[in-house]
């Protein structure tokens, strides 16, 4: 074995040198005693485990894998995803029912896809939610996010052609959210880039991300999802295209989490997916222009999903949001909103995933805006939900004043 390999662990938790910056920067160790702390799961618990696995084994559960802790350690240890692999080699419990519906994000969407007006119905009465909290833990202060009639899939499979007349094409991994609950971000982004001069195309047959399956205990089902979305977004990529994404918490998934955690090799494609923004930025800054509405006016506040931190790329949002003519912009502090996916449906996770989000919901009531804008469908359920104040992607604002 080289002396490299002997000395440096895949998460770098021999890089560690105990300055508590990632403590001070979890959103859940200030508001869940019962939670050690990034440092102790993380680097500290990875060192006991060596000898005995199951240490610290009880708190892992309590991540909620926003990679906030990575963000701030200055040694580049793998805080998150030290603490997501331990779950997932030492963890033998099965996961429970309600994990698995809130994780099946594709196969629960296409469900209930058929029957949207009575699902969205039925899960918005007081007795449905009552009934979830007592039987399965879901708590019953949760808004469920609506589904919708029609696919997106659908909707652009019928353009195909009009879309293959464009000059450029890229692929467009649109996600679960997308597909069966909110069309309505895909056909912005079809019209953010066919003003662009290029043709949005589907994936040959995309699967979920797997990014609640990874949390919720289902790696062998997350690992299958992973190998084939390499597979199909490998495909577009040899047949030249780049692969945008409206979620941030997508892309950080297939970017980071399929290497990281399932041991899935994306080397191939990691390069070619980015989050749509990014995408329109750097067409502009190529020198592409956009025609915008002279009567377009919003007061902005962009809220930084913890994925989009740990990417990196919260600015090209930003500078989008910025660039619109009539926006009014704010950059909202960075904070978590707490919902983190799944962890905030959960009646154990709630009260803290509340108390988490808590600075983030003052501050938004204290701008005032006319919408909040995040790249982020989970925030946007937990901001709209505990606000009352719109939440829309930035990619939505674009087309929304675009002429
Ligand atoms: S911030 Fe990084 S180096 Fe500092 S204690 Fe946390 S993991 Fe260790
Ligand atoms: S990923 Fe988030 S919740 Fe988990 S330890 Fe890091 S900062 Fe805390």
């Amino acid at each position: 074995m080289k002396l490299q390999e002997y000395t440096e662990s895949k998460h770098n938790f021999e890089e560690c040198m105990k300055c508590t910056v990632c403590t001070a920067y979890c959103p859940v160790l200030q508001v869940n005693p019962r939670y050690p702390g990034p440092k102790q799961a993380g680097p500290d618990g990875e060192r006991l485990r060596l000898k005995d696995p199951f240490f610290f084994h009880y708190a892992l559960k309590y991540c909620m894998n926003c990679k906030r802790c990575e963000v701030a350690c200055p040694s580049d240890v793998k805080v998150a995803d030290l603490i997501q692999a331990a779950r997932i080699k030492y963890d033998r419990s099965k996961p429970k029912l309600r994990d698995r519906i809130l994780a099946s994000t594709d196969f629960m969407g296409s469900l209930a896809r058929p029957f949207a007006p009575v699902v969205n119905g039925v899960t918005g009465l007081g007795v449905t939610k009552t009934l979830l909290d007592a039987t399965l833990k879901i708590d019953r202060n949760r808004t469920f996010p609506k589904y919708s009639g029609r696919s997106f899939e659908r909707w652009l499979s019928r353009r195909e052609k009009e879309q293959a007349a464009f000059p450029e094409q890229v692929s467009y991994f649109h996600g679960c959210y997308v597909n069966y609950n909110f069309p309505q971000l895909g056909k912005d982004l079809v019209k953010v880039l066919n003003a662009l001069g290029v043709g949005v195309r589907l994936l040959d047959k995309e699967k979920c991300c797997g990014i609640a399956m990874i949390t919720n205990g289902m790696t062998e089902q997350a690992t299958r999802h992973a190998q084939h979305n390499v597979a199909v977004i490998g495909k577009a990529v040899a047949e030249g295209r780049k692969v945008v994404t409206t979620s941030s918490s997508c892309t950080l998934t297939i970017r980071e989490e399929y290497p990281n955690l399932l041991g899935v090799d994306n080397a191939a494609v990691r390069d070619s997916l980015m989050i749509a923004t990014r995408f329109v930025f750097e067409k502009l800054e190529r020198g592409a222009t956009l025609r915008f509405r002279p009567d377009f006016h919003k007061k902005v506040a962009y809220h930084t999903p913890c994925h989009m931190e740990k990417l990196g790329w919260g600015v090209f949002s930003e500078k989008i949001l910025r660039m619109i003519p009539g926006v009014e912009f704010t950059l909202l502090d960075s904070n978590c909103c707490g919902i983190a996916g799944t962890y905030g449906f959960k009646k154990e996770n709630y009260a803290a995933s509340q108390a988490i989000g808590a600075p983030l919901f003052d501050q938004i009531r204290t701008i005032n805006p006319d919408v909040v804008a995040c790249d982020c469908e989970t925030c946007k359920w937990q901001i709209e939900m505990s606000t009352g104040y719109a939440v829309a992607n930035p990619i939505s604002i674009l087309a929304e004043a675009l002429e």
